[in-house]
């Protein structure tokens, strides 16, 4: 049929081989394939055939795929591309990376990032009690660093203290003056000294989502006034030592590399400012903000970004070599805390099509009812006379005709039937019109949108407010992409719903490199397969923001490890939510449940509706059904 589709066509539409950024592309077969690197070369893994493990093994969609090489290879590349960026431009000290917590929490994630971690001295940055009982319990190696931000009582500061007199090297990153009061104070009854940094304002404008957590009104850090009383009130407590490090956080998902430079020129000068005044200083954390490519598209617009990591390395080195060294200031330990740059490409959703819904007409062959009104028997008489020549006057007057029976029907005037029939023939027309469309040198803006509105809608089985919150929250785009068929040329167009009933629980934004569209390339289900979908790139802020909407719960997680003979181990399997998790959450008790629908059953016999037989086969219905799957589930 689609003979001359290959499997590059498809590679081409969703753009993989540009956002996929080496890991992900296409098979041969027309499987979305990922490919990671090993010791001597690399080993590609069909997603397919990791489905195929997931069902053999009772893990329905939807599920979140991590691949712990993608993961261990991003902090890999960081680490490396930073120390090659330092050898090169003969800067005169180490970067140590760490870990904000808040992008992945996952237990799995945060071991995997500890462990594989550690032979670059990778730490953690916690932004609050919990976060850094988890950095606590997870670092073995005490060369990492631990950097503290976020507002902090007395027992998180306490907690923090413990680690210095461990020998961990934990900053406290000063968000307020409240805070710094009390870290003297505790430091003093604990007799440990603290490690302390203070987090600035930056008053460079970065493009893109996170432009307000820098600038003045930024709600992080310390205004110049304010910095200035710190250091005051540090060296009244003779504590002015333990001042070393500045923290500066741009916010997240920088597009714009002159952003970074400018924002890494001006943390330098605050530096400097805090060495004149007489602290050690010997830290510059440069916060998050390192972007990942969404669209694949290179450009500074909010899902992109115009540099590629060695840029972003060397930019920061250089900048600081170049001011500090006319000022004889000793290069700082370059610290930064890349979250999303080092989780996004490791996680991706998987889930399953359920249903389609095409603006087909219905009804085309039932013949109109030989009374029914002129409205009717006009708008017949459009769908047969539509063309070329008279689209816009065709256009008109359907939706006139259709009108005019729906105010027929809204009087009484009309059947149901009737009114069917208009909606069903306006239809066919408006299809036959969008059909013309794209060979139209000119397309009215009445028409413009009429390809997406008569488009498709695909059902998937996942939620948008647990799996994909940033799609709901802030426009966040991902790729997606059909794990198979892509030899085949995707037919359909559609968007995507969920399984919520909530009209935001859909997906009508995607970035193609043929631009910005509402619809993306689908292919047509199969009765005897099912139709699966990935959401790549999902791995940071999507797990933990995710709420409860409709009572869907937490997905299935499976962690896959690719061997590098290109086998793969599925390391770990978590099963997701089962409903009574999710209404344990909503405060019921399971059990209690169960045993008040046993009275509702026991009553039923009482008054005869029922048999003692029919009801254990009710009350086992309801005992699966609690602890079942929250999402659709295939029988
Ligand atoms: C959120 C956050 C980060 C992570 O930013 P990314 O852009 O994901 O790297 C780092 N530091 C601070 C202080 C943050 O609030």
């Amino acid at each position: 049929m689609h003979n001359s589709w290959t499997v590059a066509d498809s590679a081409e539409l969703y753009g993989v081989n540009a956002w996929g950024a080496g890991y992900f592309s296409v098979s041969e077969q027309g499987h979305a394939q990922v490919t990671v690197p090993t010791e001597d070369g690399k080993a590609t893994v069909s997603l397919m055939d990791i489905v195929a493990g997931m069902r053999a093994r009772s893990l329905e969609m939807p599920v979140v795929l991590r691949i712990r090489n993608l993961l261990d290879h991003r902090i890999k590349v960081l680490n490396e591309t930073f120390a090659g960026a330092i050898e090169r431009g003969g800067y005169q000290n180490v970067y140590r990376g760490v870990f904000p917590i808040k992008v992945n929490q996952q237990c799995h994630v945060i071991e995997e990032i500890a462990t594989y971690g550690s032979r670059y001295h990778h730490g953690f940055e916690a932004g609050s009690k919990a976060e850094l009982i988890i950095a606590l319990s997870q670092l073995r190696d005490t060369e990492s660093l631990i950097v503290c931000n976020g507002y902090k009582d007395a027992e998180f500061i306490d907690l923090g203290l413990y680690a210095r007199r461990m020998g961990y090297p934990c900053f406290f990153v000063l968000e307020s003056l409240g805070e710094l009061r009390m870290i003297i104070e505790r430091s003093r009854a604990l007799q440990v000294e603290p490690l302390i940094g203070v987090r600035m304002k930056s008053s460079v404008k970065v493009d893109g989502h996170w432009s307000q957590d820098s600038g003045d009104r930024s709600i992080f850090g310390l205004s110049t006034p304010a910095l200035i009383t710190a250091i005051d009130e540090l060296r009244e407590a003779g504590m002015l030592h333990c001042l070393q490090m500045l923290h500066c956080h741009l916010g997240s998902q920088v597009p714009n590399i002159r952003n970074v430079r400018n924002g890494v020129l001006e943390a330098c000068r605050f530096y400097a400012g805090l060495v004149e005044e007489g602290a050690p200083m010997g830290y510059l954390d440069l916060g998050g903000g390192l972007a990942v490519d969404y669209e694949g598209a290179r450009t500074n617009s909010t899902h992109s970004m115009n540099y590629q990591l060695e840029e972003y390395c060397v930019n920061i080195v250089e900048s600081i070599r170049e001011t500090f060294d006319p000022l004889e200031i000793p290069h700082p330990v370059i610290v930064s805390e890349s979250g999303r740059a080092t989780v996004a490409y490791s996680s991706m959703l998987l889930f399953n099509v359920l249903d389609v819904r095409s603006w087909e007409p219905q009804l085309r062959k039932a013949a109109l009812p030989e009374d029914c009104s002129e409205a009717l028997k006009n708008i017949q008489e459009v769908l047969s006379v539509v063309g070329r020549d008279n689209f816009q006057e065709c256009y008109n007057d359907a939706l006139f005709y259709r009108d005019e029976v729906r105010e027929q029907f809204q009087h009484g005037q009309a059947s149901l039937r009737e009114r069917a029939l208009a909606d069903d023939i306006c239809l066919a027309i408006l299809q036959r019109i969008a059909a013309l469309v794209p060979e139209l040198s000119r397309v009215p803006p009445e028409l413009e949108n009429l390809p997406e509105l008569l488009s498709d809608i695909y059902y998937g089985n996942f939620s948008l407010f647990q799996s994909l919150p940033d799609i709901w929250a802030i426009d966040q785009v991902f790729p997606i992409m059909p794990l198979h068929r892509l030899d085949e040329e995707p037919v359909r167009r559609g968007m995507l719903a969920d399984l919520t009933c909530d009209c935001d629980g859909k997906i009508d934004n995607f970035s193609l490199p043929e631009g910005a569209v509402s619809t993306l390339p689908l292919h047509p289900l199969r009765d005897d397969e099912d139709y699966t979908l990935g959401v790549f790139l999902v791995g940071a802020y999507q797990e933990t923001l995710g709420d409860l909407h409709n009572l869907f719960g937490d997905t299935n997680v499976v962690n896959v490890a690719i061997n590098a003979d290109g086998s793969f181990d599925f390391a770990r399997e978590f099963h997701g939510d089962s409903i009574a998790d999710v209404l344990s959450y909503v405060e019921y008790e399971p059990k209690h449940l169960q045993e008040q629908f046993r009275q509702v059953a026991e009553g039923a016999v009482r008054s005869g509706r029922i048999s003692v037989a029919e009801r254990q086969v009710i009350l086992r219905a309801f005992h699966d059904s609690l602890h079942g799957y929250t999402y659709f589930e295939h029988h």
